[in-house]
């Protein structure tokens, strides 16, 4: 088979992409080519269904990695705009997050299959890539079960490691990597933080609002207010989310630092707590705290912070051991021992550098191939800044690689 136009990858990017080539050469042929059997399956899953498209704030301070001095192109390519084209209303809540009015992620995905089909872009399901070979001034592309497409103009926009139930396993980073382009280093981002199962030890299923701190020995890397959330050997939750990326560059130094307790101040929480020695001095010590905390967590902080038997009475409680009591709620740490796996993790940081890619998303090392979307090395924040980057880059670079075709192909 022929095409003017592969997309490899029928994800958020490629069908951005695909849409983004026809418009700019509406008389060549453009086929995505996924390897799943349907395009868009991971748009399904994201915001939990409803699908985060996006965000208000198109800043940079969002993103990280090379690509991050081209996020411009997102301000180019606002989320709202490009849905509002596709017919999708959209509505953003207060922190800027942009959802479908619908509040469903179907929505996203049948306006961008319609658009798709209204536009003639092919879809061939079923199609995982294996390799790519020059062959004149064509490239032909083998799948693993032997299928064969040739084209002129390649977009690559095949995602990276993260969710490998949703079809992306990183083969085509590896693949790229074989042939010359610089990877950032990979890993997981938008993900749990892994600590040892003993530091975690009875808070499984508790969520507590906080503030949580990254810290590289005394270095601060990053702080967000928020909700945390425990599991059996891991933390969770936006805010650790967003500092999951930490540990690709602080991997045996990167310690997370909770304030269970951040609308008060030290000294108030002291006099609280030494409220509480006297009003509950009758009570055991797994009852001092849970007029402030859930009691997994009570209990939690009380054992870990104080070492005695939970049965000793309230009043038996030291000046010294409520003031050790108190910095722990105030600063509570855990030295993280890995990220989650990839299973678990949103997003992926880390990819093709952007020294191997022009500012028009066009490759440095192949004449007439495209990259777009996660297999870049440019991640977001948890908030719709990764589908807002998968859009922009896709469409961007779709458009260039349709201008590229020369006249008669157009
Ligand atoms: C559970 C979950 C929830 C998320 N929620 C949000 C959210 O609400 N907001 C947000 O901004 N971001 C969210 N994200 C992140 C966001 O979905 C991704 O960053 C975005 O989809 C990346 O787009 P992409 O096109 O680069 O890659 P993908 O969407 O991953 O698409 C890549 C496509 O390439 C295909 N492919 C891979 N290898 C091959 C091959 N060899 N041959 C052919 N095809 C191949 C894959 O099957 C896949 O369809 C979420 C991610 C997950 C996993």
């Amino acid at each position: 088979m022929f095409a003017d136009i592969v997309v490899v990858g029928g994800g958020a990017s490629g069908m951005a992409a695909a849409i983004g080539a026809k418009e700019a050469a509406p008389g060549a042929e453009v086929v995505i080519a996924e390897r799943l059997d349907r395009v868009g399956k991971k748009i399904l899953a994201t915001g939990n269904g409803r699908c985060n498209l996006g965000n208000l704030d198109v800043s940079p301070a969002h993103y990280h990695g090379s690509f991050r001095k081209m996020s411009s192109i997102i301000s180019e390519h606002p989320a709202g705009d490009i849905f509002r084209s596709l017919g999708v209303l959209c509505a953003a809540d207060e922190q800027g997050r942009m959802y479908p009015r619908s509040n469903a992620a179907a929505t996203v995905l049948s306006a961008l299959r319609m658009k798709l089909a209204e536009v003639g872009v092919k879809e061939i399901c079923g199609f995982e890539l294996c390799t790519y070979l020059r062959k004149g001034d064509k490239y032909e592309l083998s799948s693993y079960d032997g299928q064969k497409i040739s084209c002129r103009k390649l977009i690559i926009a095949a995602g990276g490691y993260a969710a490998p139930q949703y079809g992306t396993d990183g083969s085509i980073v590896r693949l790229l990597r074989e042939k010359g382009y610089k990877i950032e280093k990979i890993c997981p981002a938008v993900a749990p933080l892994r600590v040892t199962s003993e530091s975690v030890k009875g808070l499984k299923g508790v969520r507590v609002k906080g503030i949580v701190q990254a810290y590289s020995g005394d270095k601060l890397l990053s702080a967000e207010e928020g909700e945390i959330q425990f599991t059996e050997n891991s933390l969770s939750g936006i805010c650790v989310f967003n500092m999951a990326r930490y540990f690709q560059e602080y991997e045996g130094s990167l310690e997370i630092r909770l304030d269970l307790a951040p609308d008060m101040t030290y000294d108030e929480l002291k006099e609280y707590v030494r409220e509480q020695c006297t009003k509950r001095a009758d009570y055991e010590l797994n009852d001092l705290l849970t007029g402030a905390f859930a009691k997994n967590l009570a209990v939690y902080l009380v054992k870990n912070t104080i070492g005695r038997p939970m049965t000793d009475r309230i009043e038996t409680i030291t000046d010294k051991e409520v003031e050790k009591l108190c910095r722990s709620i105030k600063d509570l740490r855990f030295a993280v021992t890995g990220s989650s796996p990839w299973k678990n993790a949103q997003v992926t940081a880390g990819g093709v550098h952007k020294s191997c890619v022009g500012d028009d998303l066009s490759s440095l090392l192949e004449k007439g191939v495209y990259l777009c979307g996660e297999i870049l090395d440019m991640d977001g924040d948890c908030g719709g800044f990764n589908l807002q980057w998968a859009w922009a880059s896709g469409f961007t670079a779709g458009r260039n690689c349709g201008a590229s075709l020369k006249g008669a192909d157009r």
